[in-house]
């Protein structure tokens, strides 16, 4: 029998059979999108799962992204400080937006931007911050709040990664001026396609919810310069599917995380993630290879492969080393993310590994390794 493959990750579906009677309400209802029935259904869920006032469903996580922005009227080609340890869509999204990202460097223990660096980044030109909870670890929110409040400027979370995490500051969503969720078919929780924002603030609500539909306000009305950021009925139908049981997804992807932190404590060379301090989703699971292992980085991502255990280097090369983002590089100092970069192997984690698929990476990583 030919070995199998294990990724990094493996999107839940439902069973087709419960797929059906959705379908049928689409298909009798004949409206498959602008704002239908599930998209509102899906939207209200959210809310409750987010407990969060207002949640606008979006073709996919960029897409949310770059609406939020859009909705914020910041002036045109203002800064956005940023981090450059992420998915390049956090920059793109700023960039499509027509702002301007600013790159700063990430802490010295941990994935997440700085928020010394931001307040370092600050010029009279600066308009918003765009942090990432990146693998869906808070951020320091308040930190963060603080640097804003003193300086005027708008917050909005890139949280990708952080589906159903909590911290004790509260329902992590409800920071900053809007965070964005995606549920992208690789993500906690999927619709194929979509991504949403979330917001606390009504009037940030509606602007956004123009800005997915081209700006219409009514058939005659067009509200600002709008795209089409729409969610289909299809997609919110598969959302629908997977939010009562998404408790479930994280808590399997828990006992992976556990797994792997006991089999792999003996590896002394590598960092392993903690899930301390707050309700993680367990989207992820960030190694840091370290120069005292036997073998780097790469060579530990291409030993491993040969077992076929594809594990992933996210996030390398860093966004500003992007030959697209040149311009965007500003020679700034990027020492913590370039060591991030560098070092870290995200293992394959998702619901359906069994225990004899996650011995199997770990043997494999110690085999390399010790
Ligand atoms: C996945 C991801 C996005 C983009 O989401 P899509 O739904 O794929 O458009 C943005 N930022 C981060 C950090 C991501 O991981």
């Amino acid at each position: 029998m030919p070995k199998s493959e294990l990724f990094v990750a493996r999107p839940n579906l439902p069973e087709i059979e419960e797929l059906l009677p959705l379908l049928e309400s689409i298909w009798d209802s004949s409206q498959l999108t602008n704002n239908g029935p599930l998209v509102q259904k899906l939207s209200r869920q959210l809310e409750s799962y987010f407990q969060t006032a207002h949640v606008t469903l979006c073709g996919n996580g960029t897409l949310a992204l770059i609406c939020a922005l859009k909705s914020l009227k910041l002036p045109v080609g203002s800064e956005v400080i940023t981090t450059p340890y992420s998915f390049v869509a956090t920059a793109s999204a700023i960039v499509w937006a027509g702002l301007k990202p600013v790159f700063v460097d990430i802490e010295e223990d941990g994935f997440n931007i700085s928020a010394s660096a931001i307040a370092a980044a600050v010029t009279e030109n600066t308009s918003a911050i765009v942090p990432v909870h990146c693998y869906g670890k808070p951020c320091d929110v308040q930190a963060i709040q603080d640097i804003a409040d003193h300086h005027g400027l708008s917050v909005i979370y890139d949280a990708a990664h952080a589906f159903g995490v909590d911290c004790d500051c509260g329902s992590l969503l409800s920071h900053g001026d809007a965070s964005i969720v995606s549920f992208h078919a690789t993500k906690v929780f999927h619709t194929f396609e979509g991504g949403c924002v979330v917001t606390k603030n009504t009037e940030l609500k509606e602007q956004v919810d123009l800005a997915i539909n081209f700006g219409f306000r009514s058939e005659t009305e067009v509200d600002g310069i709008g795209i089409n950021a729409k969610m289909s009925e299809f997609n919110a139908a598969i959302g629908l599917l997977q939010i009562d049981r998404v408790d479930d997804l994280i808590a399997a992807r828990k006992k992976a995380h556990e797994h792997y932190n006991q089999a792999l404590a003996s590896v002394a060379c590598v960092t392993l993630p903690s899930d301390k301090g707050y309700r993680s989703n367990y989207s992820y699971y960030p190694v840091l290879v370290s120069k005292e292992c036997k073998l780097d980085r790469d060579a530990l991502y291409n030993e491993l492969k040969s077992f076929g255990v594809f594990a992933r280097r996210y996030f390398f090369p860093l966004i500003t080393d992007f030959e697209s983002y040149k311009d965007f590089r500003k020679g700034n100092d990027l020492p913590n993310a370039q060591r991030a970069a560098e070092q870290v192997l995200c293992l394959p984690i998702h619901p359906s590994l069994d225990t004899k698929d996650l011995d199997r990476v770990c043997s494999a990583f110690t085999r390399a390794l010790l």
